[in-house]
């Protein structure tokens, strides 16, 4: 038998071994949540009271880099890392220094991040170094009054002096903005202007009806066909074929040249061309944010020093991705779709 068949049949796979999902989708897209826990209490993300995972579940940074490192062998060319805050887990740049090999060698085109920007003025020097070049800051709001309402401890000027920190580092900064119902729809328009005067593309997220809070999923929703509508009072949009891989729809706002996305999971069906799956704190795979089906990598992972079982329940969980989700909010379904907290899984 030749080498590199012995080798896809042991799943030592070389980097051409792509993951295929059952619908023919490459996956090359890892998101990895390292920690659920995060110093602020969004009110759409989390209760105000959460019991996070015991610090011993969590994978430790060396099982984080040796699973991430599995899945660029095995085709992936992009890794979000994301939380819960990532950048409130302990050594945490340590991961992306190590990560930074596969940058080095070519393997992986890009590591990115999610952030609430609250430790950025601290860190974005470090995340460039270890090669980040893009990183999304969470920041639904440029009001201090309404920001700690939202985020229930956050303080805005630390995240603005971190947006900051992170251009002044080179890195380019896209604010990701949940449009909320009844709280934040007078700021689209100045958010848009504040962002491109900055240079900073911006993307609306509808609520998704992800995990328990206390009030009702119904009452902060909004459809982002109204936001849109909204800003079309302000700027005259053209329609883009911009596509980042991902869910976001963009449209170019003629009066900045700069675009505005639009992540819309419950209006618009965006699972044809789903490349990615999301790997929690603790070691399980979901290959979609809708469904609840999971696969434990920790177990694998911990077998043995060698990859073989682990590559091999990688590829028999993408082989278990889902078609499409279905999440709906209306009045009779305002109870989340999935049970599980963005913060499980990651944004
Ligand atoms: N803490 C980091 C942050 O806030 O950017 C990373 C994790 S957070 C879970 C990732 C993204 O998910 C954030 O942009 C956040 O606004 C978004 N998010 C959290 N819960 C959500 C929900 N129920 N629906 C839609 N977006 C949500
Ligand atoms: Fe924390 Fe991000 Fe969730 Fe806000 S959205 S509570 S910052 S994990």
């Amino acid at each position: 038998m030749r080498a590199s068949a012995a080798k896809q049949l042991t799943g030592e796979t070389s980097g051409d071994a792509s993951l295929r999902d059952p619908f023919g989708r490459a996956i090359t897209y890892v998101r990895v949540s390292v920690t659920d826990r995060c110093d602020f209490r969004c009110a759409y993300c989390m209760a105000e009271d959460m019991t996070f995972l015991p610090r011993r579940e969590l994978l430790t940074l060396e099982e984080l880099d040796r699973l991430c490192s599995a899945f660029v062998e095995m085709g992936t060319r992009k890794i979000r890392i994301t939380g819960g805050e990532p950048l409130v887990r302990r050594d945490i740049i340590g991961l992306f220094s190590s990560l930074s090999r596969h940058l080095e060698a070519g393997t992986l085109q890009e590591i990115t991040l999610t952030t609430n920007g609250s430790q950025l003025a601290r860190f974005a020097a470090e995340l460039a170094s270890c090669g980040v070049q893009r990183i999304n800051v969470s920041l639904d709001t440029l009001d201090p009054a309404r920001f700690k309402a939202i985020t229930r401890r956050g303080d805005l000027d630390r995240v603005l002096a971190g947006i900051d920190a992170a251009q002044r580092a080179g890195l380019a900064v896209k604010i990701n903005v949940v449009a909320l119902k009844g709280v934040n729809e007078d700021e689209f328009e100045p958010m848009v202007r504040w962002a491109h005067a900055r240079n900073m593309g911006i993307t609306f997220i509808e609520v998704m009806p992800l995990g328990d809070i206390e009030t009702s999923r119904f009452d902060q929703h909004l459809p982002l066909t109204k936001v849109r509508a909204q800003l079309a009072q302000h700027f005259s949009l053209q329609e883009t074929d911009y596509r980042t891989g991902g869910p976001a729809r963009y449209v170019r706002a003629s009066e900045t040249g700069r675009l505005i996305g639009f992540i819309t999971p419950l209006t618009h069906n965006f699972c044809e061309t789903c490349n990615r799956v999301r790997v929690t704190c603790t070691g399980t795979l979901y290959m979609c944010l809708g469904h609840e089906d999971a696969a434990d990598l920790r177990t694998p992972l911990r077998a043995s020093e060698g990859n073989h079982v682990l590559n091999a329940a990688i590829r028999e969980a993408i082989g278990r991705k889902p078609k499409g989700h279905d999440f709906i909010i209306d009045r009779t379904n305002a109870r989340p779709a999935v049970a599980r907290h963005m913060s499980v899984t990651g944004g």
